[in-house]
């Protein structure tokens, strides 16, 4: 077996992590001959209930868990962490103005960057899924100068795999022989799920959907799934959510195969006329351990729209943070 890697769960008594936790216990996003150090980090209140996801972890008896440790302290948590999963958010709460929720969680982003950049070891990947989620990622990156800006991403994995699966469903087509699927912009209302460039085993499938099809129902529906799951179950999306963060993690480790590729929101370059430093949606490759954003696709007059205004919300967000003194 090769040398255990630490893996940093914030919110770790929260539901999300209560699926993502015993993923990456049992080697789902570095395989099944790399044990794991856990740190499961969240607040002090709750620290206990914490402690009682980690005595089900035990319980689980898996072998690739190295050890289990929890604290309330960022700094602890993150030092010599090679991977961090940033879980933990305020939630939006009755009455809660937007700029109170971006100050809220702002602050905790600040903190837990200064903790990255401090203590985490050198091939640091995060993967921010705390809401909102592209912004809350963005600041952390901004407080953590010392490392690279493309370590530092947010979860559009979720609202890239809602599409995949909508797409399969409407074309009566496995996942698998699709491929070509981007989730532009922001993981909000404002995404723009798009499937312009998708192959079903190497064919083009976008002629036959018709745009009233996307328009009408694909993207609102991709877009609002969120909505939908807590409007049918009751509490929202947990596993999807956590599947999709171990997809994201463990494709950024293992790479994408040949020229597919998948989503990832990450600090643009300013590709495809989004915002430099802007964590933006865009379709990307892993190779070599790194993102790289795909290049040269054409954009047409509807996704330019759609495109734009996402990206308007994001700028907005940022400006936010900054007016708030967070950046
Ligand atoms: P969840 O585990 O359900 O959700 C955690 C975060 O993930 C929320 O911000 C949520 O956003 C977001 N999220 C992103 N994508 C999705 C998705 N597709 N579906 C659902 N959620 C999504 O929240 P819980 O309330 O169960 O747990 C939160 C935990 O975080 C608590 O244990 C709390 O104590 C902790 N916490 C830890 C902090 C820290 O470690 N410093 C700071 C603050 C809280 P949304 O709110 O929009 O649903």
């Amino acid at each position: 077996s090769t040398a255990p890697v630490t893996v940093t769960v914030t919110g770790a008594a929260g539901k999300i992590a209560y699926s993502l936790l015993f993923r990456l216990a049992s080697g789902l996003v570095y395989g099944p001959d790399t044990p794991v150090r856990l740190r499961l980090l969240d607040i002090p209140s709750a620290v206990t209930a914490a402690e009682g996801v980690a005595m089900e972890i035990e319980d689980c008896a898996l072998p690739l868990v190295d050890s289990i440790e929890i604290t309330d302290d960022a700094t602890a948590a993150f030092d010599g962490a090679n991977a961090a999963f940033l879980v933990g958010a305020m939630p939006r709460g009755k009455g809660m103005e937007r700029s109170d929720l971006l100050s809220a969680n702002g602050a905790i982003f600040r903190d837990q960057g200064r903790s990255i950049n401090a203590g985490a070891a050198d091939d640091i990947r995060v993967v921010v899924v705390g809401n909102p989620a592209n912004t809350n990622a963005y600041i952390a990156h901004r407080h953590a100068p010392d490392v690279p800006a493309g370590r530092f991403t947010a979860l559009m994995r979720l609202d890239h795999n809602r599409a995949l699966s909508q797409l399969a469903t409407r074309l009566g087509a496995p996942v698998a022989e699709l491929d070509g699927v981007v989730v532009w912009g922001n993981h909000s209302a404002t995404q723009f799920p798009d499937v312009s460039y998708t192959t079903r085993a190497g064919e083009p499938v976008t002629a036959g959907l018709g745009r009233d099809w996307l328009a009408d129902t694909f993207i609102p529906r991709v877009a609002n799934r969120g909505s939908e799951i807590i409007a049918v179950r009751g509490s929202s999306s947990a596993a999807s959510a956590a599947g999709a963060a171990v997809d994201q993690m463990r494709d950024w480790v293992h790479g994408t195969p040949g020229e597919s590729w998948t989503t990832v929101a990450l600090p643009s370059d300013g590709q495809y006329g989004t915002v430099p430093g802007v964590v933006t949606g865009l379709p990307c490759r892993s190779h070599g351990g790194e993102w790289e954003v795909v290049e040269g696709l054409e954009i047409d007059d509807f996704q330019r729209a759609r495109i734009d205004a996402s990206v308007a919300e994001l700028i907005s967000e940022r400006d936010a943070v900054h007016a708030l003194g967070l950046t």
